[in-house]
This record gives structure tokens, sequence and C-alpha cells, in this order.
């Protein structure tokens, strides 16, 4: 297997593109993606200033170095969901902390500014504690959680935008679950940008969807970023993980499936359920938009205080 551009040894083949890269040049495959999804559609500019959720994985990391690259000036959030689970004997520590510790190695080896929040100390509850108060699957009100979270620190420290880090398998499995159950609600709100909106949403964009998952871990190793590898303890019930598995076996029987399947969508039906939108109002309690009176974050705090 040869590198596509110098013929020298290959170290990855990526098979939608038809072609194998040297870890050199794979690298500058990969921050090309980028520079594409973002001149695509108009993510962001050189002058706005970013920033980035990150969890300690790959696809948040990979995106931090790219975005960097790039010349983008990016700070980073990292939000400590109080997970635990034992990770290995040597370590022994809570998912979250290790999770926390590669970002902060990251940040700090690179001289980034990394904002660290933590739910527990902050709102007065964990993930496990709140999944089990409201007897909900963990990745539910996770992903409420940091939605909210996430864009309040973009709103508080004044950016002009919001990354997240979801790569194209996180964002076609999403669209799978959603077109499945013809949810056009949340079809209509699935777009690699999602624009400002005056009552409390901050842009947010999302620059990785034209990398594979696999793709993203090989270029945290090949630049030598190190990252999460265990899964997330509380993962169980996510239906996302389904539906990867699911194209993950389309993908390999027809090479480039995915990415049909999402840019596809976004190309030649994406317009049609924009309008499918909720009308959105702000919520009474802390000012971001909700559908009701009080939005789902703040109930979910009120719960947690009673
Ligand atoms: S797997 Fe679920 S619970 Fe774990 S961090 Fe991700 S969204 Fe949260
Ligand atoms: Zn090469
Ligand atoms: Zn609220």
């Amino acid at each position: 297997m040869k590198c596509r551009v110098c013929r020298g040894k290959a170290a990855i083949k990526i098979r939608r593109h038809n072609a194998a890269f040297c870890p050199e040049h794979f690298t500058a495959h990969a921050v090309r993606q980028v520079e594409k999804a973002i001149k695509d559609f108009d993510m962001v500019t050189f002058e706005d200033r970013l920033l980035l959720g990150v969890s300690g994985g790959k696809d948040s990391l990979a995106m931090w170095d790219i975005l960097t690259r790039l010349g983008y000036s990016v700070d980073g959030v990292y939000l400590e969901l109080g997970i635990g689970g034992e990770l290995s004997e040597e370590e022994g520590h809570a998912y979250s902390d290790v999770s926390r510790q590669y970002c902060e190695s990251f940040a700090s080896d690179r001289g980034l500014k990394l904002e660290i929040i933590d739910l527990s100390t902050r709102y007065g509850f964990t993930i496990p504690e709140a999944a089990t108060e409201t007897r909900r699957v963990p990745c539910s009100v996770c992903g409420l959680s940091k939605r909210y979270i996430l864009n309040q620190a973009a709103l508080d420290g004044e950016y002009d935008a919001l990354v997240m880090g979801h790569n194209l398998d996180d964002e076609a499995a999403t669209l799978m679950g959603n077109v499945l159950q013809w949810n056009t609600e949340y079809i209509g709100r699935q777009h690699p940008v999602l624009p400002a909106s005056g009552n409390g949403l901050i842009r947010k964009v999302k620059p990785l969807i034209r990398l594979a998952e696999r793709e993203t871990a090989a270029y945290c190793i090949l630049n030598g970023i190190d990252y999460e590898v265990e899964e997330c303890p509380m993962v169980e019930g996510n239906t996302g993980i389904k539906m990867k598995e699911w194209l993950n076996e389309l993908e390999e029987r027809a090479p480039g499936a995915k990415h049909r399947f999402l840019f596809g969508y976004l190309e030649n039906a994406a317009d049609r359920f924009s309008s499918e939108q909720p009308h959105l109002t702000t919520c009474q309690s802390c000012g971001q938009p909700t559908i009701g009176e009080t939005c789902a974050f703040c109930r979910l705090e009120i719960r947690m205080k009673a």
C-alpha cells in the first residue's frame, strides 16, 4: 500500500476516497478536509473567537489540533460530568478525571486556554445522580446538560461560535436515528452550522464532519496526541451506537455510503426540513431558548435541588 501523494509507505487506507496516505500526507489530507468543511458551509472566519467543547477523546483533541494548525483562535472548555468507573489497575481514576487530564496536558503542552466547568460544583449534581433521579438513560441527561452548559459558557465568554467535535460517523448516526423515527423537528435542526438566535443561542459549528471516526483516531496516533481510549462507562442505552454499527456494516459493503447519506441529505433535502424547527421562546428562569416556559435544563436543576 503506497501513499497517493509521495508513493512512500502508506499508514492508512481510506476506502471511500480510494486512497492511501503516509503519516505526513494523511495529516495534510485531514487538515484539508476540515478546511473544506469550514469553507463549504461558511462556518467561521479567522477573526472569530472560537470555543471548543473538549472531552479528552480523539475527536475533540484532533479538532483542537487541526483548528490551531489552520491558524484559528480556539479556547477549550471541559465539562466535568462526575462519571466514575475504574479504568485500569495502575490508574484507578474515575473516567471523568482521566478525560480531564488528557485535555489539561494537551492544552498546557501547546499553551492553549482551557476552562474547566464542574457540573457538581456549579449546578449541584453529577450525570450519574441525574440519571438515577430522573430514571432516564444517562446519555440523555448528559446530552441535555452538555448542550446547555457549553452554550452558556460560550455566551459568558462572549465567543463568536461554539465548535463541536462531531465527526462523520456521529452525524450520519444521528441523522439515521432521526430518519428511522421520522423525527422531523430534529432532522430540521441537523446542520453543520446552526446560526445564533437572538434569544440566547450561540452559533454552533461542526468542522469535523468530513472525517470519519477511524480517521480522527489515526490523526491523533500519527501526530502523537494522547487521548482517552476507554469508552464512557455510562454509554449503555445510547441509541447512536447501534446506528453506528449498522452504518459501519453498510460502509463495509459500499464504501462511501456514510458520506453519501449525510452529504446527500445536506445537499438535497436539508432545506425541506428547515421549517420544521419549533418556535423558541426565552426560558423565564435562565434566559436560554426553550419551547416551553422553563427550559429542560432548569427543570432538571430544580428537580435535582428538591
Ligand atoms: S457516553 Fe453518554 S453519559 Fe457518557 S459522556 Fe457520552 S453522552 Fe455522556
Ligand atoms: Zn506521502
Ligand atoms: Zn432555563
